[in-house]
């Protein structure tokens, strides 16, 4: 990682020639992060169910003999989604997973989802950011010893774009982590599917809920935004306010970003390709805003988004702010690289 107003390097590899992944991999990598004996967590993103812009499976090969290649432990990894899901929990997750190509019999390493099985398995990592103090990362990945990221970067609702620090922010938080992400507030019954089953009457440590004659009802005075009965909701009806704007939401996630990666070697590689409107949590697929790019590769995970950002204007405008208008995706590389995440000043370098 490099230091904020640092230039860091930046490789590119066109998309035309992506079949020589191999070669952008031995350039970009000379001082590679993976270590004999480590446990390597490569972040992934499996895609959920009906869509198809995440990196097929069919990538990994190169990636994962370069961490054999030092001797690392390497293990793809997710975690759960906040969302009522299939990839709520880690069985429906890993079922996703498997359906799109991802087991240790296709791939050749385990797949874990990270934060447990129900995205409750997490560790506060402190960090010095303006929004939080420590952050709720997965066990597993906070467990690692290094971190490989592969990363889609295409749009996002909240964050413009998502790349890499999106990846390691909104990726690497729990469960309850993603909640403090998004929202930190008191969360919204749907009436129409609460049972009154009373699971989040109980899970509310603060004597927040009420059941009345036609569903489960929240104490604004008492609520603390915890996001517990958002949680243990076997129903999905109880949900995020989602009242966090995008700049809360990207800062957030961008402070997640740093605690995820704390006291760790990592390496980064963004696919730049397929860039659709939306992320890869989408359960249907959709139309490139873009041709494709190209893969990039770097150790910083502020200058690989912020290459990836700057080729897309160059190619097909700002097509994020026409997709998502009102948000400003600049907000997380700025708070990233203030927090020292790493730097926005980099060198392309084409392999
Ligand atoms: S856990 Fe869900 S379904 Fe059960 S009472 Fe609470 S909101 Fe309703
Ligand atoms: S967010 Fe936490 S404090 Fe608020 S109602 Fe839910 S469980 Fe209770």
């Amino acid at each position: 990682m490099t230091s904020p107003n640092e230039i860091a390097k930046v490789w590119f590899l066109p998309w035309n020639r992506k079949h020589e992944l191999a070669k952008l991999l031995e350039l970009s990598s000379a001082a590679a992060p993976f270590h004999e004996g480590d446990f390597c967590a490569v972040k992934m993103h499996f895609g959920e169910r009906g869509n198809d812009g995440y990196i097929r499976p069919e990538y990994l090969a190169p990636f994962l003999q370069m961490i054999s290649a030092c001797k690392g432990r390497a293990f793809l990894t997710d975690t759960c989604t906040i969302y009522a899901g299939p990839r709520k929990d880690a069985l429906g997750h890993l079922e996703v997973a498997a359906e799109h190509g991802f087991t240790q019999e296709s791939v050749g390493v385990p797949v874990i989802i990270a934060d447990g099985l129900h995205g409750t398995d997490d560790e506060q990592v402190e960090v010095a950011g303006t929004h939080f103090r420590s952050v709720k990362i997965a066990r597993a990945i906070a467990h690692a010893d290094s971190m490989l990221v592969l990363s889609h970067f295409k749009g996002h609702l909240m964050g413009g774009f998502g790349g890499a620090i999106k990846n390691l922010g909104m990726g690497c938080g729990s469960r309850r982590g993603k909640f403090e992400m998004h929202s930190g507030a008191t969360p919204q019954v749907d009436a129409a599917l609460c049972k009154r089953c009373g699971a989040c009457v109980t899970a509310c440590d603060h004597r927040a809920i009420s059941l009345t004659k036609v569903s489960a009802q929240i104490s604004i005075d008492r609520c603390v935004g915890c996001g517990e009965c958002v949680l243990v909701c076997p129903y999905g009806a109880m949900g995020l306010a989602w009242n966090q704007g995008p700049k809360q939401v990207q800062e957030r996630y961008a402070e997640y970003a740093l605690g995820a990666v704390k006291g760790k070697r990592a390496f980064y590689v963004n696919f730049l390709n397929h860039i659709t409107p939306n992320c890869d949590c989408l359960s249907e697929g959709e139309d490139s805003l873009v041709a494709d790019i190209g893969i990039l590769a770097s150790s910083d995970p502020v200058a690989i988004d912020q290459a990836c950002y700057d080729l897309v204007l160059k190619a097909g405008g700002d097509v994020f702010a026409q997709t998502h208008p009102g948000v400003d995706g600049t907000v997380q590389l700025a708070h990233a690289e203030n927090i020292g995440l790493g730097s926005r000043t980099y060198d392309l370098i084409e392999v």
